[in-house]
């Protein structure tokens, strides 16, 4: 781990002189970063590519490099860019504001004691062990296809439709049953970030919806939020597949289109149906999509660049796009950084997150 933290921080401080010395300015003439600290939690540290030559080389004499032991590691590129946005959001206030979040390794752990945390998907035993076969030779088949940047994005789709479809149809003909679902979940090693609870706590409290994208099955996802939190929160909305049970809890069908990698967006709350469909919403919270549609300002969680898509078919006016980069740093942060107002490094907690979310809904226009 020491080896590896060695040679990331080797590989931000190339990617700091060699590619943005431009923003390299006066400290006093464009931003100080100890304002922004404040978007994280104490134990959390930001690092930020504008600070001056003379700060960067005493932060960097001090070790405050990216690289901690205890603490997030937070990189924002451009915070001039997100203070204004900040300073927006709170200008707007909690009723312009929705939060839009990816499950898998977004609200979820990466990495638990040790050993790769299970997504929504992949924890799915369905009781069945000739099924399950099944469905790993499609995603053996399939999975390789949808990272494949040879294939134009339209053919893509059509490709994942069918994985989807083909999935969804051996659940059925292998006989899924919502027990074997519970017991998946109760097996899997699955579990949310800290301050997962904390920031939906705060959420519900602020009125703010929030929707929460998986391309995975909303009843797993449910069941995850009940055996792992003990809970529900009124404000959450899950937006995913949903499977139909008969009165022996057999699954036979599943509602509404199929939401699949590359249609996870806002377009898909149209195709999908209620979280609970038992839930009474709170001012039409959940219920109805149109409470979306006047929430223009978009706080967007996602540990994929592709998970910048989910917020598409909606006309926002101001975006704030978190990152979680849990994994392969040193190739994929250059992009996360350009892609993303802020990035989690290292499989970090939410309470940056819950900091971030409450600057945004400061308490006097609540
Ligand atoms: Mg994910």
């Amino acid at each position: 781990m020491g080896t590896y933290h060695y040679y990331y921080r080797l590989h931000i401080t190339r990617i700091l002189w060699t590619t943005l010395p431009h923003l390299f300015v006066p400290l006093s003439h464009h931003f100080n970063p100890t304002t922004t600290i404040s978007i994280s939690s104490r134990r959390h540290r930001l690092w930020c590519s504008s600070c001056s030559i003379t700060e960067w080389k005493r932060k960097q004499s001090m070790e405050h490099v990216v690289v901690n032991d205890g603490g997030s590691e937070v990189v924002v590129a451009d915070p001039q860019s997100l203070l204004h946005k900040i300073s927006s959001f709170r200008l707007a206030g909690p009723k312009k504001l929705q939060v839009i979040a990816d499950f898998d390794a977004t609200l979820t752990r990466y990495w638990i004691d040790g050993r790769r945390g299970q997504s929504s998907h992949g924890l799915l035993q369905q009781g069945n062990p000739e099924y399950d076969e099944k469905r790993q030779k499609l995603f053996e088949y399939y999975h390789p296809l949808e990272f494949d940047p040879t294939i134009p994005l339209d053919q893509k789709a059509i490709l994942m439709e069918e994985w989807w479809g083909k999935t969804h149809a051996l659940l059925i003909e292998g006989g899924l049953t919502y027990e074997a679902i519970e017991e998946s979940v109760a097996k899997a090693n699955i579990a949310f970030r800290e301050g997962v609870v904390e920031l939906f706590e705060f959420l519900e409290e602020k009125d703010v919806p929030v929707l929460v994208f998986s391309a995975g099955l909303a009843d797993i996802i449910e069941e995850v939020f009940r055996q792992k939190l003990h809970r529900s929160f009124k404000n959450v909305r899950i937006v995913s597949n949903r499977m139909i049970f008969d009165q022996n809890g057999q699954l036979v069908a599943f509602k509404g289109k199929t939401i699949h990698v590359l249609n996870k967006n806002e377009h898909a709350l149209d195709m999908a149906t209620p979280v609970h469909d038992q839930t009474n919403d709170i001012n039409g919270l959940v219920e109805d999509n149109s409470f979306v549609k006047k929430r223009t300002n978009v706080l967007l969680l996602g540990d994929h660049i592709g998970d910048l898509g989910m917020s598409d078919g909606l006309n926002y006016e101001t975006r704030i796009s978190v990152g979680f980069l849990n994994d392969n740093i040193e190739n994929s942060l250059e992009s996360y950084q350009k892609a993303f107002d802020v990035v989690y490094l290292n499989d970090t907690s939410m309470q940056g997150v819950v900091k971030l979310a409450s600057q945004l809904c400061p308490t006097e226009s609540a």
